[in-house]
């Protein structure tokens, strides 16, 4: 399997190529076709396997076509379409930069990063925008997502979710918060189910539980 199998829009395709990402790595080819198709994802891989790419490459093409169907936003159809929650900042902004660099040149494309650090207002003042990938740790984003009703409802159309590096987060006891996200976001309207996408570089057994009570069916990668 190469990119040129999966079909994606020739832009992603020349962006990959920009970064030097030519072939990809075993992670990719299994996450990317799984994730194209709708598929949840359960998937122990380590940094440096190109588990990023793996994801990101899915939710650019789902969320490029959402927003291409959604040309005329308002509150009830706008982004964010995807979240992507990381355990610290600086690995949300690796991700933030790593999507940048996939999006570049596809038109209603941008991204949020909502960490710490950075103003709660500006953030907020961007997802008043609605714009169409947000990128978060759970932290920040419960401050943000508690503080009223309008916060609350910049996410009711997120159609995919990436909980990146869960073992992490669970380490630093972000795991009430993580539980709490995912028993309150809601699912857009219209789907039954919520594509989401795990990964971890250890899948103990609390991890796999969690997994298990929120993922569908989901393919299982262990590389
Ligand atoms: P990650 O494992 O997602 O943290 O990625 C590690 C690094 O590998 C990043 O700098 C990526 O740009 C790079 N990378 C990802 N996929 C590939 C690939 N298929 N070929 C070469 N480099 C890659």
């Amino acid at each position: 399997l190469n990119f040129a199998h999966c079909r994606l829009p020739e832009t992603i395709y020349k962006n990959l190529q920009q970064i030097e990402i030519h072939k990809p790595t075993p992670i990719q080819m299994e996450v990317i076709p799984a994730g194209l198709e709708g598929r949840d994802v359960l998937a122990s891989a380590a940094t440096g396997s190109g588990k990023t790419a793996s994801f990101l490459i899915p939710i650019i093409v789902h969320v490029f076509a959402l927003s291409q169907y959604y040309k005329n936003v308002d509150n009830s159809n706008g982004g964010p379409y995807a979240l992507i929650m990381a355990p610290n900042r600086e690995l949300c902004a690796q991700i933030e930069q790593h999507t940048k660099s996939l999006i570049q040149g596809l038109p209603n494309m941008k991204t949020v990063l909502l960490v710490g650090g950075h103003p709660i207002p500006n953030q907020i003042h961007r997802l008043q925008q609605r714009i169409q990938i947000a990128i978060a740790t759970p932290g920040r984003f419960l401050d943000i997502y508690n503080q009223c009703e309008e916060t609350y409802n910049f996410f009711t159309n997120i159609h995919i979710l990436v909980l990146d590096e869960v073992d992490m987060m669970f380490k630093m006891g972000f795991e009430t918060q993580l539980m709490k996200i995912l028993e309150n976001l809601q699912i857009p309207l219209g789907l039954s189910h919520r594509q989401t996408l795990m990964f971890s570089a250890t899948i103990p057994k609390n991890i796999e539980s969690i997994a298990s009570s929120i993922l569908r069916d989901p393919i299982k990668i262990l590389i």
